[in-house]
């Protein structure tokens, strides 16, 4: 594999004769900028899934295998890049709203170095089931946890008020509840190690208030709160992560800023404060 240290710790933005799934990700980006429909959609889905293309594409390149196994990636795009490849063309620094993500790729080259990051990693506070907006029931999740070596997981179905997602309300949570006892006990049974943990990814609003009653909330092991509404203010939002914090239901703010590549830029705030 050519993934070379210098190349990860410059996060991929200088050529250098190589270039990496970051900069093709970059070239794609501004390519949507001015292309025209359909094509600005096909730039832009492939730029987004180039963060979680599992190889380099200059590697499969080098291997004389066709782009077109990379997800997202179709005859003409393999056109396009395939030339990036052979004569790299100078890419430019990224804009905020794509700065600063790393691709899976870069993301495994860093954990390699360092072995004792991963085998540190005891569990997933955050996951979703088919009870909202994920495709696993909670028993697959918790055996494909055990095959990562994971101790824990907390299930965090979305709340009722995220009607997008599917979130569940309280009569559901309960149910669920009993899902899990089962999941668990039969994990017990057949000796895995794993626990399941009773979880929520409860919605709040931006004053940092839930939508669910603090009764169902009690019973849970962990509450994660997240932000879901008026994500894209541009005022320093410190005292919105405050008020989130001093709610005496919430244990763990999930995904804080609401951060999205190439779509929206994330709250902002004065984390020293928080
Ligand atoms: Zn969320």
């Amino acid at each position: 594999m050519r993934v070379s240290t210098s190349n990860v710790e410059g996060g991929g933005w200088s050529t250098g004769g190589y270039l990496s799934n970051c900069s093709i990700a970059e070239l794609l980006a501004t390519e949507a900028e001015s292309a025209k429909q359909p094509l600005q959609k096909a730039f832009r889905r492939a730029s987004r899934r180039a963060f979680l293309w599992p190889e380099e594409a200059s590697a499969i390149i080098d291997q004389n295998r066709s782009l077109q196994e990379l997800p997202g990636v179709g005859p003409y795009l393999e056109k396009v890049i395939r030339r990036w490849i052979e004569n790299p063309p100078v890419v430019p620094n990224p804009p905020a709203i794509r700065d600063g993500f790393l691709t899976l790729t870069e993301a495994r080259a860093w954990l390699a170095g360092d072995p004792s990051w991963s085998r540190g990693l005891k569990g997933d506070l955050q996951m979703h089931t088919e009870w909202s907006d994920g495709s696993n029931s909670i028993q697959e999740m918790a055996e494909a946890a055990e095959l990562r070596g994971y101790e824990y997981i907390a299930v965090t179905d979305h709340s009722k008020g995220l009607k997008i997602a599917g979130g569940i309300d309280e009569a559901q949570l309960l149910k669920q509840e009993e899902e899990i006892a089962s999941v668990n006990e039969m994990l017990k049974s057949s000796d895995g190690r794993i626990r399941v943990l009773r979880s929520i990814e409860l919605n709040l609003d931006p004053f940092g208030g839930g939508d669910m009653s603090e009764e169902s909330l009690a019973r849970l092991d962990l509450v994660l709160g997240c932000f879901h509404s008026a994500l894209r203010r541009k005022e320093d939002q410190t005292e919105r992560y405050l008020a989130a914090l001093r709610n005496p239901s919430v244990h763990i703010l999930g995904h804080p800023r609401g951060r999205i590549y190439n779509f929206r830029l994330g709250l902002k705030a004065d984390v020293s404060l928080i």
